[in-house]
């Protein structure tokens, strides 16, 4: 028995919506697709990707811009700089961004720039962040821990909705195991136990979960299948180039085909993808850059 009181599914039919902009919602029938690369570069980079997919059925852009790098003498993201940029691209492609936070310093900025807040792995526990996200009045993407349990997931979720906020969409991302052919082991089932067990709409990030960018698709495909409300998924305009999780990295032609192949799987199991707008949608800006 999980002792959530206020994530723990008390009604069958109950499901949390967690709209992060006036048109994508997560856990309604329609899924949520996101896209980008792992780590924002510079806007060049970042304006290709969204030209790419803002006329397709990718809904959301992501983009790191405070990175937690394996190594102190990696790249480290581009900070407030990079939070700039995700705004310029947000405000032209009239697409809703999310990116990590990794303290409780940077929320306040974050929350200014961007429409969703990203706990990486990383920080699943840490309690202190996760309770001031209860207070960052912007939906948070709240990722498994490397080698948390399902319940310990689930009482992560706990504390950002007993202090306040009540927008939590889970993301499995796989889990360390012996093997090391994938990078982490991709858990299917916790996905459809998590949708059991709690009322929170919960995505899934294949890219992390199987590190090679030729296992990403057919994962995705599993994903929604299994009843995922989403998926959030790393491209690049030259993924080989990627200053991070390079392998992983599809190309933004690859990423366009991998959703349009989603439909039917997703059609299948009851979900819609968003319509395709065509090649030359413009859209009408949400908001200026300040
Ligand atoms: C990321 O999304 O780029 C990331 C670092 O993910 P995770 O926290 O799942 O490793
Ligand atoms: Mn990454």
């Amino acid at each position: 028995m999980i002792n959530a009181k206020l994530v723990a599914q008390s009604h069958p039919n109950h499901q949390t919506i967690v709209q992060i902009s006036e048109t994508v919602a997560f856990g309604g029938k329609e899924l949520v697709i996101i896209g980008g690369p792992c780590t924002v570069e510079s806007l060049e980079q970042m304006e290709t990707v969204a030209q790419h997919l803002e006329g397709s059925s990718v809904q959301a852009l992501r983009g790191g811009v405070y990175k937690p790098r394996t190594s102190p003498y990696a790249f480290q993201g581009m900070g407030e700089a990079g939070l700039d940029v995700l705004a310029q691209v947000r405000s032209l492609y009239n697409m809703p961004v999310v990116t990590e936070v990794m303290s409780i310093a940077q929320i306040e900025a974050i929350a200014t720039y961007v429409d969703m807040l990203q706990v990486g792995s990383r920080n699943m526990q840490n309690f202190d962040l996760l309770k001031a996200l209860g207070q960052a009045g912007k939906p948070i993407l709240l990722k498994r821990g490397l080698a948390a349990t399902i319940e310990e997931f689930v009482m992560a979720a706990e504390y950002v909705v007993s202090h306040g906020n009540p927008d939590v969409v889970l993301c499995e991302r796989g889990i360390r195991s012996f093997d090391n052919y994938t990078r982490n082991v991709l858990d299917l089932a916790a996905v459809v136990a998590l949708k059991q067990i709690t009322h929170l709409p919960v995505i899934v990030d294949p890219s992390h979960a199987v590190g090679k960018r030729e296992l990403v698709a057919p994962l995705a495909k599993a994903a929604v299948a299994c009843g995922a409300d989403g998926l959030i998924i790393e491209c690049h305009p030259e993924p080989e180039k990627s200053v991070s999780d390079a392998r992983q990295a599809l190309s933004l032609e690859d990423m366009v085909s991998l959703v349009d192949s989603l439909k039917p799987v997703a059609l299948a199991v009851g979900r819609t993808i968003s319509e395709t707008k065509g090649v030359g949608f413009k859209p009408t800006p949400i908001c200026c850059v300040a």
